[in-house]
């Protein structure tokens, strides 16, 4: 009988709990980061998972833990280097402040993971949904977990009527998941929720016919499964056309590493930025090369154009060959650069659209115009 009140009886609470756990247990996902209690490894996993498909962590996982098997080698890693290893996962503020954070576990916590709320959430990086995550998982303590999968199940169980996204909502949906943890297995319920959030109670057609809490789902119940969680409408997603230079020295090209704070911090690119108000694209690259190097370029013809999706944007690059006309580069605050040769670009991190024009400049490097442009001293 679905549940006609947000404060279920003890008797509803252990019916759900048993429930949930049962399917669980048969049904769960065999995952590398299910087989430790390894408060670091855990940690790595739900830092990874946020925002990202679990297919994709899974290749990214067991390498990163091999390069950095232990809190001490992350935090005695290079940053650089740890940024490689996260390429193409995006959202590079989480391996960066991952990184910041091993070092305070070194530096302030003899390299223990801390085991109480208030020291865990103090770490860069952490907030509530991981703090409960790790604590729950691997310390057994009573936290619920409140992510996107577990909001929608906890919304469609008990018809939440509030836009899911709001703060008073998500106190409310907080408080279900607290009320219904199972005290004895926290870690599996909540990663049980997640599962069935995943798996069954998807975001469209969700297999009501194969979930477990059917009976007490009151949007099942109703047949309105697909009209929760409540969540305001999209925007539409905004487009950037951005203009970036391959600007040649014989056989070496310039990238720049962006600045450390906003959107793919730390990661290096061909240097180049978006396109203003009745600008052309040629003029944008030269704008931008003047503006973030101090160097005057020549455009000499479009080599690429690619289109990408970012989660919040998407971008049209193009992508033109240059040679320098006046100056010499010279590096911004926080923004390093350096020339390198085509075969030395994947000892650095790129983000994912800079990443495709590289597979461009390598399959077309036996072109023999490719490094045609002339050298910085050219007059
Ligand atoms: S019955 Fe359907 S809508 Fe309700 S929790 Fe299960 S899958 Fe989700």
């Amino acid at each position: 009988m679905p549940l006609d009140t947000t404060t279920p009886t003890d008797a509803q609470k252990r019916a759900f709990r048993t429930d949930l756990l049962d399917w669980y247990d048969e049904n769960k996902r065999s995952m590398p980061w299910r087989d430790t209690d390894d408060p670091y490894r855990i940690w790595v996993s739900e830092i990874m998972l946020q925002q990202t498909r679990v297919d994709t962590v899974r290749d990214y996982y067991p390498r990163f833990l091999e390069a950095f098997p232990t809190v001490e080698a992350l935090a005695n890693a290079d940053r650089d280097e740890v940024l490689k290893y996260w390429e193409g996962l995006g959202f590079y503020a989480r391996a960066r402040h991952l990184h910041e954070a091993a070092r305070t576990v070194v530096e302030e916590h003899g390299g223990t993971v801390p085991d109480t709320r208030d020291a865990i959430r103090d770490l860069k990086g952490i907030g509530p949904y991981t703090a409960a995550a790790v604590l729950s998982i691997a310390h057994d303590e009573p936290h619920a977990v409140l992510d996107g999968n577990v909001t929608r199940v906890l919304s469609r169980v008990f018809a939440v009527k509030e836009d899911a996204t709001t703060s008073t909502a998500q106190r409310e949906l907080r408080r279900l998941a607290n009320d219904l943890l199972l005290p004895d297995r926290p870690g599996d319920f909540n990663q049980a929720l997640m599962e069935l959030g995943a798996l069954v109670c998807t975001p469209s057609t969700p297999l009501c016919d194969r979930c477990s809490l059917q009976t007490v789902c009151r949007a099942h119940e109703a047949g309105t499964e697909e009209d929760y969680p409540i969540t305001p409408e999209s925007e539409p997603v905004p487009h950037h056309d951005i203009a970036v230079g391959l600007v040649f020295d014989d056989d070496q090209l310039l990238i720049q590493r962006r600045p450390d704070d906003g959107l793919l911090g730390g990661l290096w690119e061909f240097p180049g930025g978006k396109q203003e108000d009745g600008e052309s694209m040629e003029a944008a690259c030269r704008r931008e090369l003047e503006e973030e190097l101090g160097i005057k370029v020549a455009v000499d013809d479009l080599f690429y154009t690619l289109s990408h999706a970012y989660s919040h944007f998407k971008i049209t690059l193009r992508a033109f060959r240059c040679h320098i006309e006046s100056g010499t580069p010279e590096a911004r605050e926080d923004q390093p650069f350096t020339w390198v040769g085509l075969d030395e670009l994947d000892d650095y991190a790129f983000p994912r659209a800079n990443r495709r024009l590289i597979e461009e400049l390598e399959r077309r490097q036996s072109e023999p115009s490719l490094f045609d442009a002339p050298p910085p001293d050219a007059s």
